[in-house]
């Protein structure tokens, strides 16, 4: 049962459409694809080039709906949300009525500053500047978890990206985060993409999976695919870290409803390094 869950169309910030990613999938043995455009809704109302435009959201899940075929994979609906601390009402009338079979949190943003951007916008500031970046995001995490919106908390550690590093000690900021994730029964995902970037690492690191896999949180495996060829990128990878972490289910995801798989039956056999 292999199935992958955070993943890009050009209804975002993707290379390809969703029937290209579906087509990819059926071609390399996915049985269960799930698309998760961004839908960014951010309090003033502006809209980042990366997000999918929140009048066409009707449009876009009939997109997505309309690749469910018989002799294909099984299709998911998701979106990529972000989370505004002290704006649920916002994402949750964003969000209401929507057939959607899970919905990714994430943190892309802090006030202006954007995370995941740039390595500049991190260089600009000094080090302070970045503790508190980094301490600011996993207060935003914890809000996220709590927020009762999500299913997945995305890139947990997103904030390593370009590699920059806390010089200060946060363990009691992500004992918080963590906490709440496990107390609101959300999920986190082994994000393959962090092994592409400058961190060179997955999200999340190795200790931090250790510390969700003692909590009793649930994981997905994904690629956070944004072209149909990295759909599986490195699952082998992922799923090693996972078992290594303790990890020996897989969440799946259905009309917001989880289950689990056991980890062995969801590593390729073919994977994709392209
Ligand atoms: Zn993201
Ligand atoms: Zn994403």
């Amino acid at each position: 049962m292999i199935a992958t869950y955070h993943n890009h169309s050009t209804w975002s910030d993707g290379k390809d459409s969703v029937a290209t990613l579906v087509d990819w999938a059926a071609d390399h043995d996915v049985d269960e694809i799930g698309v998760s455009d961004h839908l960014v809704l951010r309090p003033d109302g502006t809209l980042p080039k990366w997000s999918l435009e929140p009048a066409r959201v009707g449009d876009y899940i009939a997109d997505v709906l309309a690749q469910r075929r018989a002799d294909g994979p099984t299709v998911r609906l998701g979106l990529e949300v972000d989370w505004y601390p002290g704006h649920a009402d916002l994402i949750r009338d964003g969000l209401d009525g929507l057939p959607l079979d899970y919905v990714l949190g994430s943190v892309h943003e802090i006030g202006p500053f954007v995370l995941d951007g740039s390595p500049a916008s991190w260089d600009k500031l000094d080090a302070a500047g970045q503790d508190e970046m980094h301490r600011r995001y996993w207060i935003h995490m914890r809000s996220l978890a709590e927020s009762g919106l999500f299913d997945i908390a995305a890139h947990i550690d997103l904030n390593k990206k370009f590699g920059h590093r806390p010089t200060i000690d946060l363990s009691a900021e992500i004992d918080a985060a963590l906490d709440a994730i496990a107390a609101a029964g959300v999920i986190v995902e082994l994000n393959t993409a962090g092994w592409h970037k400058p961190c060179g690492d997955a999200y999340p690191s190795i200790g931090l999976l250790e510390a969700c896999c003692r909590r009793g949180i649930g994981v997905t495996l994904s690629a956070d695919a944004h072209q149909s060829g990295h759909l599986l990128r490195d699952f082998d990878r992922g799923a090693a870290r996972l078992a290594d972490a303790g990890f020996t289910r897989l969440a799946r995801f259905a009309g917001r409803q989880v289950t689990y798989d056991r980890i062995e039956q969801c590593i390729p056999e073919h994977e994709s390094h392209e």
